[in-house]
């Protein structure tokens, strides 16, 4: 039987709610929108996204953006409100958010279970406090340890987003946080290299000189481990890298950092690149076989890998499985 197809229907709920200011955040770009959605285009984007799923689809439906939780407990009803009919016509299977890990209590977890909210995402970002205190965070490393163990104990799934090359932070420091994360018993994540968004504090500490982003080739170095380990450890890692937005793309959104639309590609190409390099391989012409879902992984960005390959052999050809793991490979020459 192929493989059940997983669809999310996103609702941005901005920044409105959130009186923080984390030093690299202007949710107005990262999210690409400022108000609040009505009631319209709410129902709009479940009718949108829904129209075009095939029969069988397992469907979540996200509040994604800003600080589910630090929205008032009557506004985060009206919205639960409003999508609970669209969700049982639809057979939708979940609901996931995203929010703080300091605005986690046994009191808005127990509310969020009654409203068939199944997992939530926290933005934790590191789990060293010296970063945490550095990017002015405003909780520690024991209140992401508090807040996972309360979702937990009532059967919701954890997610934590974590961020690469913050200030402060290291490449072991990442490592450390991801191990972390699996540790604190997180089924699914999302690796943001840190970028310099227009219009916030870290803007202003790069251009005084007090920050220096990562390369790109830094960036897709760090994540390679931690991709590697997350995927390894059957940790969903749902993204890599933030959502090419016009503004990304067109570098209008953003003064500097490791940016790439095909960020994600870029890390799996070096996670294969270390893999072929290790392997001992016959110099005929080879017939490699990688899992379905890695083949462009494999062959690597551009060819990269495939090329690679062609300089140690007569030839090569890639075929693909649906039975092998992640990163493993079969060879016949
Ligand atoms: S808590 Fe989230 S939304 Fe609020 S400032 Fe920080 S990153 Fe932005």
């Amino acid at each position: 039987m192929p493989p059940l197809k997983h669809r999310t229907i996103p609702i941005f709920v901005p920044e409105v709610s959130c009186p923080n200011q984390c030093i690299y955040c202007n949710q107005r770009v990262i999210s690409g929108q400022q108000k609040m959605p009505t009631d319209e285009e709410i129902t709009a984007t479940i009718e949108r996204y829904s129209s075009s799923f095939e029969a069988g689809t397992h469907v979540e439906l996200a509040f994604f953006g800003g600080n589910f939780t630090g929205i008032p407990m009557s506004e985060q009803q009206r919205l639960f409100d409003l999508v609970r009919p669209y969700c049982q016509r639809l057979g939708v299977q979940g609901i996931r958010l995203s929010t703080r890990p300091d605005y986690i209590s046994d009191e808005k977890v127990d509310f969020l279970k009654a409203n068939g909210v199944t997992t939530v995402e926290l933005g934790v970002q590191s789990l060293d406090d010296e970063v945490l205190a550095r990017i002015r965070r405003g909780y520690t490393a024991e209140t992401v340890e508090r807040a996972a163990a309360i979702i937990q104990k009532r059967d919701i799934e954890v997610g934590m987003q974590m961020m690469l090359g913050l200030p402060g932070d290291t490449a072991e420091k990442s490592l450390r946080t991801a191990r972390r994360i699996i540790e604190l018993g997180a089924t699914n994540t999302r690796i943001y290299p840190t970028l310099v968004v227009a219009r916030t504090m870290l803007a202003r500490w790069y251009e005084q000189g007090l920050y220096t982003p990562l390369t790109l080739q830094e960036a897709v170095n760090q994540c390679k481990d931690i991709l590697y380990l997350f995927e390894t450890n059957n940790i969903t890692v749902l993204r890599v890298g933030l959502h090419p937005t016009e503004g990304f793309i067109s570098h209008t959104d953003y003064l500097a950092g490791p940016f790439h639309v095909a960020f994600k590609e870029l890390v799996q190409t070096e996670i294969w690149h270390d893999i072929f390099c290790k392997a001992t391989l016959p110099a005929g012409d080879l017939v490699i076989t990688v899992p379905e879902s890695q083949l462009n992984a494999a062959v690597g960005h551009g060819g990269k890998n495939r090329n690679a390959l062609q300089q140690r052999c007569r030839s090569v050809k890639f075929r693909t499985s649906p039975n092998l793991k992640p990163y493993t490979f079969e060879v016949n020459a």
